[in-house]
């Protein structure tokens, strides 16, 4: 295949079964900076296919360690887990740890919150905006799968901005309601109160420090 116009390589499809359904895997680089991203896929589809989609900032502490500062390991899981009963969908699986700070920042926030801040004001505190996050990457890399048309699985309202704005039309949003619990409850409110995030159940919505 060609990636002579575009900004990733696209690596080897290999068969990946998991606790949560049989997937296949595509590893992405991005050709500047070498970060490596990964597509999940399930079944098989056309172009002209709506295309069940989750778009997954990588969360080390969520989704390794099962953090319970955030929801993105339940978010990523759920997601799995829709897709596989679906029989059909892609999760995107992008390096922007922490909303795109990195992890040093990321725990730099952490820090933050430790003494008062939520997460939104750690951020501005550390020079970042709140979100610094970038979609074109998970655009391209749909767009290289050949799907142009989304029913995106999410509670961020700037991801369906973000890839439309990179030419994935996003034609649903499904939400992904995760519980809150003591440790996250705060963050979440504050993504839902100040970063438009959609958390409840009658709204659609989904939330997380990374996602
Ligand atoms: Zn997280």
């Amino acid at each position: 295949m060609s990636t002579r116009d575009t900004n990733i390589l696209q690596g080897e499809r290999v068969q990946l079964p998991t606790k949560y359904g049989h997937f296949e895997l595509i590893p992405f680089q991005e050709k500047v900076s070498g970060l490596e991203h990964m597509a999940l896929i399930k079944g098989n589809f056309t172009s002209n296919d709506t295309i069940l989609t989750r778009i997954h900032s990588a969360c080390a502490t969520g989704d390794l360690f099962g953090s319970l500062k955030c929801d993105c390991g339940e978010q990523l899981i759920q997601a799995m887990k829709i897709i596989e009963s679906r029989g059909n969908g892609i999760i995107i699986y992008l390096q922007q740890e922490g909303r795109g700070i990195g992890l040093m920042n990321k725990m730099k926030a952490y820090k933050l919150q430790e003494i008062g801040m939520d997460t939104i004001e750690a951020n501005l505190q550390l020079g970042f905006a709140p979100d610094e996050r970038d979609y074109q990457i998970g655009a391209e890399i749909l767009t290289t799968l050949g799907v142009k048309k989304v029913k995106l699985l999410t509670n961020n309202p700037d991801k369906i901005l973000g890839l439309e704005q990179n030419g994935i039309q996003v034609v649903k949003r499904i939400p992904l309601i995760i519980q809150s619990n003591p440790f996250n409850k705060y963050y979440l409110d504050t993504k839902e109160i100040h970063m438009g995030h959609q958390l409840r159940e009658e709204i659609q919505g989904n939330q997380c420090y990374d996602n």
